[in-house]
Parts: C-alpha cells; sequence; structure tokens
C-alpha cells in the first residue's frame, strides 16, 4: 500500500469539498471490502482518501409515497435485515442476505457495491432487476438517472459514469405491490459462504387479477460486463398466463442467448449456459409461490 492522504468529513457537503479538491488522485471508502483489497495490492493509488463513514445522512432505508429510498451507506447486512426489504423486495433481500459473510455484510455498503459496477455484484444486478434509479452528486449539484444509464451511459469509464469528484448517495426504486407483483433472486456459487456469484438472477414479474403477466424483467449478474437483460424472455411472458410451463419456455431461448453473448468465453460458456437455466427455474418457483399461483415440487 502506498503512503495517502486521509479525510474523514463529516457532512456531505465536506465531503463534496474534498472530492472536487483532490480530484486529479481521490478515492472515497465506504465498507473499504473493495477498495482495500485494491490498495494493498497497489491496483488503486490515490493520493488521497476520503472515509464515508461519518456520513449518517447517507445511512437510511425509508419508504416515501410509494419509492423506496435507500442512502448509499447502507450496509447489506442493514438490507438484509430490513423487514420491509425482507417482505416487498425479496430480490434485495436475497442478494444482500448472500453477499460474502456477516463481517463483509457488515461492513460492505449498497453504495460501495454499485460504484464498484464489479461483473459478479449481488446487489448490483438485484438494483438492476429492480429498475433502480441512482443519485449522484458533486460540488456541480445532483443527477439521478437509471442504473442501466449509470454503468454504460455516455461517458462511462471501464466502471460507470462516475466523475472522479462525484458521490454515489442513494439508490431508489418503485415499492412493489405485492398482491400482484413479486420479486426474486437466486445466486449460484461455488459455495455457500464468502462466495463471488457465479451466476445471479433476478426477475420481476406483475400480473392481473387473472394471473396474466402484464410486466416481466430478468436481470442476470457475472454474465457479462453488466447483468444480462433477457428482452425476448420477457416480451414471451407479457400478455401470457403466468405459470411454471410459460415461465420454462424462456429457458431455451436465455441458453442461445448466453450461449452468443459467451462464445469468446469457451471455458465457461458450456457450463453457463446450462446453469442459468437452473438458476431461473428456482426463481420461476420463488415468484409463483409469492404470487400464490403455483407451488413448483423441484
Ligand atoms: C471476502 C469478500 C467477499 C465478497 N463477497 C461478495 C459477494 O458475495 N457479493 C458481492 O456483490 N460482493 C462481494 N464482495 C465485494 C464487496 O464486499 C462489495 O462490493 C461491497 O458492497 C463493497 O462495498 P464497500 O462499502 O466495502 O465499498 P468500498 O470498498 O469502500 O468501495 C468500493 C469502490 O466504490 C467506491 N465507492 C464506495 N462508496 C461510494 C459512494 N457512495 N460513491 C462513490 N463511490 C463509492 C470506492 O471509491 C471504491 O472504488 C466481497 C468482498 C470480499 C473481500
Amino acid at each position: 500500500m502506498r503512503p495517502f492522504d486521509f479525510y474523514a468529513p463529516a457532512t456531505v457537503v465536506e465531503a463534496l469539498e474534498l472530492m472536487h479538491q483532490h480530484k486529479e488522485n481521490v478515492a472515497v471508502i465506504a465498507g473499504g471490502t473493495d477498495l482495500v483489497l485494491e490498495l494493498n495490492e497497489r491496483k488503486a493509488n490515490p493520493a488521497v482518501v476520503i472515509d464515508l463513514k461519518k456520513l449518517k445522512e447517507l445511512d437510511y432505508i425509508r419508504v416515501e409515497e410509494g419509492v423506496v429510498r435507500i442512502g448509499a451507506l447502507t450496509t447489506h447486512a442493514a438490507i438484509a435485515a430490513d423487514r420491509q426489504i425482507e417482505k416487498y423486495v425479496r430480490v434485495l433481500h436475497e442478494a444482500c442476505r448472500q453477499v460474502g459473510s456477516p463481517q463483509i455484510r457488515n461492513l460492505g455498503t449498497i453504495g460501495g457495491n454499485l460504484a464498484q459496477s464489479s461483473v459478479a455484484g449481488d446487489g448490483l444486478a438485484a438494483c438492476v432487476t429492480l429498475d433502480a434509479d441512482v443519485t449522484l452528486r458533486s460540488v456541480r449539484g445532483e443527477r439521478r438517472m437509471k442504473l442501466d444509464e449509470f454503468l454504460a451511459g455516455e461517458g462511462a469509464t471501464r466502471r460507470n459514469i462516475l466523475a472522479a469528484d462525484e458521490l454515489l448517495t442513494e439508490v431508489s426504486f418503485a415499492l412493489p405491490d405485492i398482491r400482484h407483483t413479486a420479486t426474486a433472486f437466486y445466486k449460484l456459487a461455488k459455495r455457500k459462504s464468502l462466495a463471488i456469484s457465479v451466476i445471479g438472477g433476478g426477475m420481476v414479474a406483475t400480473v392481473d387479477d387473472n394471473g396474466i403477466c402484464t410486466y416481466a424483467r430478468m436481470r442476470a449478474g457475472a454474465l457479462g460486463r453488466y447483468p444480462m437483460p433477457f428482452p425476448t424472455c420477457e416480451a414471451h411472458l407479457v400478455g401470457k398466463k403466468l405459470t411454471y410451463a410459460t415461465m420454462l419456455e424462456t429457458l431455451p431461448i436465455m441458453h442461445d442467448q448466453v450461449l452468443e453473448a459467451n462464445k469468446s468465453r469457451p471455458w465457461s460458456v458450456f457450463y453457463k449456459k446450462e446453469s442459468v437455466q437452473g438458476v431461473f427455474k428456482k426463481v420461476f418457483a420463488d415468484v409463483l409461490h409469492q404470487l400464490g399461483l403455483e407451488e413448483v415440487q423441484e
């Protein structure tokens, strides 16, 4: 680890000013579960490190007028323990519940997970599945955008479009109406604890009073640079009665899409094109169970 100057501001405004002042070579640190490894391995060599942990104003989970708002400094453990998230937003509850280990979940933050934008980020895959918005702040003001745009929009660097002096302050999404909408996440990993996702599959599905699918969104992490969308599978479900049989009809489409997208990775594609289907079978079963439509025996 190379030496650096260290600041621990007490307010977001102070943090943004410091970031702007040192933007040529600055890194912010939240839980440090990613950054400390990069500092130790000298993959990150900032001249200035700004610790965000005193910014209690960014540590919250609120539901306001049908919108769930989560501050960037909220830990995976806090999200996983939140009763409302568990009941209404299963995709995020499951993703955060399975991050790393208790120690990593107690330190690691949702803001760090999104800002890191790792291929295998579980919080990221869940939030993209929810079509979440992120709020970014700098001394120039605030901007809000869809996570999809945050990841790959105009001006995106290796990870995302965050500027060097910009903080991710909040992630937000519509509170699902669980009478008609279910969300689910299944993580396939090499073991149960301290394992990064081999595939992290998420789904949001909405049905009307007759069980007809009116909305479907499916994403899978660790299959490409960003959580992979499955628009053809979603289109296949919308307008049809949501049953396990109908959902299974999407699996060959998914198989072909994963094969096509990962052709350049022959060492993993044969495994991933098969296992993505197993992951989504679990996701489908959970969605149908939550909606009270069908109990699937596997
Ligand atoms: C043993 C181990 C197991 C892990 N297992 C998993 C796992 O199962 N699933 C998973 O998804 N991840 C896993 N991780 C990765 C990591 O724990 C998560 O990505 C975590 O959410 C990162 O959050 P953090 O607060 O620790 O980020 P930090 O390490 O503090 O920061 C990460 C990056 O984001 C930037 N950053 C942090 N907060 C902000 C902000 N608010 N605004 C702008 N930039 C910011 C930092 O500058 C840095 O570049 C694991 C890590 C370890 C070490």
